[in-house]
């Protein structure tokens, strides 16, 4: 099998914590040798992300409030925190969380903490984990923490954001916007026992599956750069579409960040959102309207009420009846639904039977657009030239300054 440079970097890494020594003859049943991955155990817990031989791992919350998980692999061993092997199985492998400890394959019962790992792959809740993973009891939880090199998460993430066949240039420039958030994360973590959680409250994590070869490409090419400004992390954000000019910081959080200035952008008009229309039929109207406080009536009305210095919605006003409530547009956004209202760069009309949106773009438009990165990189430019121009006044360097 042909493995992909990173992913076979984090099986090498994983066989060679440098050399440990094989502590256990090969199961019954297992096949022979040569067995990569699992000849050598996977270290020590690590209280946080720690450089490792050079790597940099990403601990990343797979699963918390539940009490089980199904762990798969062809060989699946575990070992403690004094990383003496603890249990080894084969198949699918049952873990639940018995208070503080971990019942393993529905008999025995070990600690409050595995370090797990598989060959020649493993498999939490039906994800790849791409690296290895750690497995907390509290209080009759079970937290699954994948511990994945800081590169394949950096792919993986930027696969869930981005299409493949978006130009590499475009793909880097995510990478590295990607790479700063969960650096910045990760020195700030949200929990003792992992630094960012696989789901949209940090970026989305879904496994090293179906993460395509240009994904990895994107963040080997870029290793270890960050966008920096004045010396700190900056706040990479970005969104699809901005349609035409991107958006201040301070319009959408209250709060003005010097790179995070409206910018003209003239390179994602061949995003599919670009402009874009919605009906919102009478039925959608109420229910909007009551989720936001207002009976709704027959002569419902909303209409917008307020703009940023870019032409964004700021204000909406609903009101029917004797009941008029003006309310930030985003909060409007939100209970409209984000894949319908797409963006603030929009207008409402009343028309029979309900209302007509019509807009520009997607996402709340500040920071990089991602489709105008693509369209950049079409153009000729590199990753360093689009980073700058949608963070402008930052620079680029190493993750360790
Ligand atoms: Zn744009």
């Amino acid at each position: 099998m042909k493995l992909p440079p990173l992913f076979a970097a984090g099986i090498l890494l994983l066989a060679g914590c440098a050399g440990a020594p094989s502590r256990e003859p090969p199961s019954p049943g297992a096949p022979p040798a040569p067995r990569p991955g699992i000849t050598a155990r996977p270290g020590a817990v690590v209280a946080s992300p720690s450089d490792v031989s050079g790597t940099r791992f990403i601990r990343v919350l797979l699963s918390g409030g539940t009490s089980a998980v199904v762990l798969e692999g062809e060989t699946i061993r575990a070992w403690g925190p004094d990383g003496r092997l603890s249990a080894e199985a084969a198949g699918r492998v049952p873990l639940a969380a018995v208070g503080e400890r971990i019942r393993w394959n529905g008999s025995t019962l070990l600690g409050d903490t595995l370090d797990v790992a598989g060959a020649p792959e493993l498999r939490v809740g039906n994800r790849k984990v791409g690296g290895r993973l750690r497995l907390l009891a509290r209080k009759g939880e079970l937290l699954a923490v994948a511990v994945v090199p800081l590169e394949a998460y950096v792919a993986a993430v930027v696969s869930r954001e981005a299409p493949p066949r978006f130009h590499p240039e475009a793909l880097s420039a995510m990478a590295v916007a990607v790479r700063t958030y969960v650096v910045g994360a990760a020195a700030k973590p949200r929990d003792p026992a992992y630094d960012v959680v696989g789901g949209v409250e940090d970026q989305v994590f879904d496994g090293m599956d179906g993460v395509a070869a240009v994904f990895l490409e994107a963040s080997d090419r870029t290793r270890g750069l960050v966008v920096r400004y004045r010396g700190g992390l900056a706040r990479t954000v970005y969104h699809s579409t901005c349609g035409g000019r991107t958006e201040d910081a301070g319009s959408v959080w209250g709060k003005d960040i010097p790179y995070l200035r409206a910018q003209y952008c003239d390179d994602c008009a061949d995003s599919p959102v670009y402009r874009w229309e919605y009906r919102m039929s009478e039925a959608e109207g109420r229910r909007v309207a009551k989720a936001l406080g207002v009976p709704p009536g027959k002569d419902l009305r909303i209409a917008v009420t307020g703009r940023t210095p870019t032409g964004r919605a700021s204000r909406v006003r609903i009101s029917s009846g004797g009941v008029s409530r003006e309310l930030q547009a985003a909060e409007f956004r939100r209970a409209a639904g984000y894949a319908k209202v797409r963006s603030l760069k929009m207008e409402i009309v009343p028309v029979a039977g309900g209302w007509r949106f019509t807009g520009e773009g997607w996402g709340h438009g500040v920071g990089m657009c991602q489709f105008g990165a693509n369209g950049m990189a079409r153009r000729g430019a590199g990753f360093r030239e689009i980073l700058a121009r949608y963070y402008p006044g930052t620079e680029i360097s190493g993750e360790s300054p």
